[in-house]
């Protein structure tokens, strides 16, 4: 035989050549010469010379390599799909305890405000519950906006020049009350020299990175002190955030940076939260051109690490999402003429609320046909709050049509799908600007202002 031939089978060669029997349509994983493997599907038959003895075998082989990889690729994206599939529905029962939870306490506690017996005290302590559950429900609502932002890949980075002390000094105001409030100690241990805190970064998400951190050190540590603070190193700026809590066993520290995944795993000592926070800094310091990770020692503590380049020039970055800083000054705007297109009664009177230091005069409606007779009857309006899911005409079409006869009234579209790319969308059928449900009266206060003072 050639004998390169005969040394490729080689899986069933003795058990043919010695037992004398056939061996059809085997799968098998041969080595070529070269080093390389190929997976083959072989018949074999022993060779029998004249006198019926066996002198060796005959065999075909066809090459299936392809359908084999075919096949393993398959299979794995099968086993893939189960698994995200798993993994889906895991996230969906927890982000429903997540929101369950605090909903239960808010409807819980507004009853019970409804008690005309009740002191004051205890009224604003059912209040504040009723306000921090409400913050707590926003906080995941923004998560996941956000981390579905990030998977369809229209979070943009606005890079402008900031100051990472600032930030840094900022963070430690802001959490200080808590932190000690639990007995704890938060520590801010180093600082940039000041000639190197301005760099050229997307500030909000740095901050929000930073923010995410300290608060799981805060969660997930019950005393000691949580310590952070950002050195330069060579080209790039490292943060990092110490604490003295529960740990992180190694087997899963690769894994809480992953959507998805911590609400799968079963941890007895997970408190509150969605499991995002960590995916969305991830993906936040990824944008920046940084890294994440995390040294941990269970029982002993955690350090998170990231970091992000120490750049402090514009050029060279890409510069399309640079925004022009809002001017924070208070300059007074005339009195306005608003209308609000709403149709939820609640959010009509809560924007009510919100206007009344600009508005001369207020006037609501709840559907896009009355938003337009409205708009016709009163061409001095100033400014229009537009929902934009209405019935009947939705108020992308009633801006449309205001916008035939009425070129000069301020419109901000105002919706509560914070999802895609909706805000271009809206700006092209005429609004002027966008906001998201639930508006924040601070943001609204900035958009008049800047819509109004541009005029
Ligand atoms: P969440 O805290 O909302 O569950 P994160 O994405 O922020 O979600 O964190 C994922 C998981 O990582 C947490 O559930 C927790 O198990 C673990 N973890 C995060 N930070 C710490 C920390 N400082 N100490 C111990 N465990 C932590």
């Amino acid at each position: 035989f050639p004998a390169g031939i005969y040394e490729h089978f080689l899986t069933d060669d003795k058990k043919v050549i010695k037992e004398g029997i056939g061996v059809v349509n085997r799968e098998e994983r041969v080595l070529l010469p070269n080093g390389n493997t190929k997976w083959l599907l072989t018949s074999k038959l022993p060779l029998y010379n004249g006198k019926g003895k066996i002198v060796g075998l005959v065999g075909i082989g066809r090459d299936i390599t392809t359908e084999k990889k075919a096949k393993q690729e398959l299979i794995a994206a099968k086993e893939k799909a189960e698994e995200s599939d798993r993994l889906k529905s895991a996230f969906l029962a927890n982000m429903s305890h997540e929101i369950r939870t605090p909903m239960n306490g808010i409807l819980g506690f507004a009853e019970l405000l409804k008690n005309p017996r009740l002191t004051d005290e205890q009224q604003q302590q059912y209040i504040e519950i009723i306000e921090k559950g409400g913050a707590r429900m926003l906080n995941i609502i923004n998560d996941i906006v956000d981390i579905s932002r990030i998977e369809s890949g229209i979070m943009d980075v606005s890079l402008a020049e900031s100051d990472i002390n600032e930030l840094l000094d900022y963070t430690i105001s802001f959490f200080k009350p808590e932190v000690e409030a639990k007995g704890m100690r938060l520590l801010l241990t180093e600082v940039l020299p000041k000639e190197r805190a301005k760099v050229v970064t997307d500030r909000e998400k740095v901050l929000a990175v930073l923010t995410n951190l300290v608060k799981n050190a805060i969660k997930y540590a019950n005393e000691g002190t949580i310590g952070f603070g950002c050195n330069k190193k060579g080209p790039t700026l490292e943060f990092f955030v110490k604490d003295t809590g529960i740990g992180i066993p190694k087997d899963r520290q690769q894994a809480i940076f992953d959507r998805f995944v911590q609400a799968d795993i079963e941890d007895k000592e997970a408190r509150q939260g969605a499991g995002l926070g960590l995916a969305i800094s991830k993906s936040y310091v990824e944008m920046l051109g940084g890294e994440i990770w995390v040294e941990s020692k269970e029982g002993k503590g955690s350090t998170f690490y990231f970091t992000i380049p120490h750049d402090d020039k514009i050029e060279g970055r890409k510069k399309g999402g640079i925004n022009a800083s809002v001017e924070s000054k208070d300059p007074q705007t005339k009195k306005l003429k608003i209308l609000i297109v709403e149709d939820d009664e609640m959010s009509s009177m809560l924007l009510e609320k919100f206007l009344e230091p600009f508005a001369k005069d207020i006037l609501q409606v709840f559907t896009g046909e009355d938003a337009v007779d409205i708009c016709r009857q009163h061409p001095d309006i100033d400014l229009i709050l537009m929902d934009i899911k209405l019935p009947g005409i939705d108020g992308a079409e009633a801006t449309k049509q205001i916008r035939e006869f009425n070129k000069d009234v301020v419109i901000v579209a105002q919706t509560a799908k914070a999802l895609s790319g909706d805000r271009q969308s809206m700006l092209d059928t005429g609004c002027n600007d966008y906001m998201t449900k639930p508006i924040n009266k601070e943001d609204l206060h900035e958009t008049i202002k800047r819509l109004f003072l541009k005029s």
